[in-house]
């Protein structure tokens, strides 16, 4: 765990988005891109190399093997599998299952002893799959989760009263899907309650916090519909998490997380709620007070991705 290196498994738009992201903010020292296809990791590594020159510090970039985990403090899962013609979502998940146990048999077999963060989908359930499969304790493997839909909200949010999305804190959790809540009783623009600002500004009304939230929801839909798939946001995403272990910052972060007991639902899951972030990974679970019916949201989105896990075959 000396070194700042990051091994990035899946060089698509969603690892490549976040290797991107991750030069131009000089957030690592050394970075390795693996594939199925070595080829486009490759040419992937030598067209970022060439950017190497305006970046803010020295990196070393490379395309490489799952040796190179030994040593990495950080690998990143963003391989994804889509959906065949006539296959079940149950079908995709067990496929997907496998793809994962098969990444990280290899990640492990490195002597690998880091923190592997999940971003390929569904996030909550491969996240489950890669801490089953690894071995490794569950403070060392969490997913994406709902971080990039809290991020959609904050931008929502400040674009509605027209504040700066830094000064929203605000969060979405449950399953990174159709299940995902907004939790508004702890919704804060600077230090003031969500219910205080709508009370003060003409600019939002309570009806408006509905819309926000289908706006969120459907944002990945919307933006797919246009333009075949969503990675910029999530690459800046995984970029803040990856800092936030680097940077050693106990960061509160919403993440895909195993729910070790602190939340009043499904235990033995991996999803969305907020934590706090170092250099070892998890250090815990912040517990939220939630009001009844958001308690009932969570409950109803954790029992999601347990029924999902029961009908798995790994
Ligand atoms: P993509 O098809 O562009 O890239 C996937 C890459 O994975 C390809 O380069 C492919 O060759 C590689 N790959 C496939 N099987 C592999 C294996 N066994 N070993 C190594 N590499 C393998 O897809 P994408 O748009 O980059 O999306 C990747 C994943 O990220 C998907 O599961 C997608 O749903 C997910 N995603 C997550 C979020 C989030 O918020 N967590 C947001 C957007 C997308």
């Amino acid at each position: 765990m000396e070194k700042n290196k990051v091994v990035v498994i899946g060089t698509g738009f969603v690892g490549m988005s976040y290797a991107y992201a991750l030069v131009n903010q000089g957030a690592v020292e050394e970075l390795v891109l693996i594939d199925i296809d070595h080829d486009k990791a490759e040419g992937e590594a030598m067209d970022l190399n060439h950017g190497l020159a305006f970046a803010p510090r020295k990196m070393n970039i490379r395309a490489g093997n799952y040796d190179e985990c030994k040593d990495a403090a950080l690998v990143v899962l963003t391989a994804g599998v889509n959906q065949k013609e006539g296959e079940t979502r149950i079908d995709l998940l067990n496929r997907n299952a496998i793809i994962m146990e098969s990444i990280v048999k290899n990640i492990m077999a490195s002597g690998f002893n880091g923190i592997i963060l999940v971003a390929s989908n569904p996030v909550d359930i491969l996240a489950y799959v890669v801490w089953k499969e690894s071995g490794l304790s569950s403070s060392r493997v969490f997913g994406s989760g709902t971080l990039l839909d809290t991020a959609r909200l904050r931008y929502e949010v400040s674009r509605q009263i027209s504040i700066d999305v830094r000064n929203v804190h605000a969060y979405i959790l449950g399953e990174h899907g159709d299940s995902e809540f907004v939790c508004w009783s702890n919704a804060y623009v600077g230090a003031k309650p969500v219910k205080d600002v709508i009370e003060s500004m003409e600019e939002i009304t309570f009806e408006d916090l509905d819309k926000i939230y289908l706006n969120v929801k459907h944002a990945a839909y919307e933006i797919i519909k246009r333009k075949k798939a969503t990675y910029y946001g999530v690459g800046m995403a995984l970029v803040r998490i990856t800092q936030a272990i680097f940077n050693n910052e106990n960061r509160i972060i919403p993440i895909s997380v195993y729910n070790n007991g602190v939340y009043d639902c499904d235990k033995d899951v991996y999803i969305g709620l907020p934590a706090v972030i170092n250099r070892d990974g998890v250090h815990h679970v912040v517990k939220l007070n939630l009001n009844g019916e958001e308690l009932v949201k969570l409950k109803a989105s954790s029992k999601i991705i347990r029924d999902n896990l029961d009908q798995m075959e790994f």
